[in-house]
């Protein structure tokens, strides 16, 4: 390996790579537009990538479908909706997207998961679907962390719960950051992250709002929102409750703000 260059800038890891400062507007951006002048792109294969674009638009960036190869080219960040992750995984890999992907997020590209698209960016899943040759499911990759599917339970597969979410600072008024609402639909926990992964979130057990959820939280609190470098995963939906905080993150994160 060359050594590298004396005085050669290193920014922070995950900071930096060919999505920095791509943008053409500058930081002091009305924060409702945050993400002018930014392409966003939302990988529509399967699940509620229409509630994505919906989302993105709202920041004040251009917001496009993904489901070829080609229309990877040129993106500022992608979104992988929430959905199934088994089915968007053997569609991503049918449209010849999967190895692309892999390759973009390898590079640095920006990628926001949420439940199902948390799941495709995790590096382990700790209970994966088999296909009928017995082949489990694959996941893109890229973030550090083990996810178990359904984590919370199927009999009542859905909750909501209010979740103390750090990196929202943007968003603080003279009474602090306000909770983020989050919906869970059958979504996953993460059970394990590796050192360069940032907890952003957690379902407290004791929270009195997800008492009544069928399957008790045994003991500890349950990873629910991580960061690593260029990389955001949620395990619930931002999209379906109009926060639109979780997404602004993101674009900060691109735009190097965050
Ligand atoms: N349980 C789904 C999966 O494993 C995720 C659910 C969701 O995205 N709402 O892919």
């Amino acid at each position: 390996m060359q050594p590298s260059p004396i005085g050669r800038h290193t920014a922070p890891a995950g900071r930096a790579g060919p999505y920095a400062g791509k943008m053409t507007n500058p930081p002091s951006a009305a924060p409702a537009r945050v993400g002018s002048g930014l392409k966003i792109g939302v990988l529509a294969l399967q699940g509620d990538f229409r509630e994505h674009l919906r989302a993105a638009e709202a920041t004040g960036a251009q917001a496009v479908t993904v489901r070829r190869p080609a229309e990877l080219d040129g993106l500022d960040g992608l979104i992988i909706p929430g959905g199934e992750s088994t089915t968007i995984d053997k569609l991503a890999r049918a449209f010849e997207l999967a190895d692309p992907l892999r390759k973009y997020i390898a590079e640095g590209l920006p990628v926001y998961g949420s439940c199902a698209g948390m799941i495709l960016l995790a590096s382990d899943i700790a209970d994966p679907a088999t296909d009928l040759s017995g082949a489990p499911q694959q996941t893109f990759g890229g973030l550090d962390i083990t996810v178990r599917r359904n984590a919370f339970g199927r009999q009542r597969e859905s909750f909501e719960t209010d979740l103390d979410f750090k990196g929202l600072d943007f968003s603080a008024t003279e009474s602090g950051v306000a909770p983020v609402h989050a919906v869970f639909i059958r979504g996953p926990w993460v059970e394990r992250v590796g050192p360069d992964v940032e907890v952003l979130a957690q379902v407290e057990p004791a929270d009195p709002d997800h008492a009544s959820h069928a399957v008790p939280l045994p003991g500890a609190a349950r990873i629910v929102a991580v960061r690593s470098g260029h990389l955001l995963a949620t395990s619930f939906h931002p999209e379906v409750t109009g926060e639109k905080r979780v997404h602004e993150l993101f674009i900060r994160m691109i735009r190097g703000e965050a």
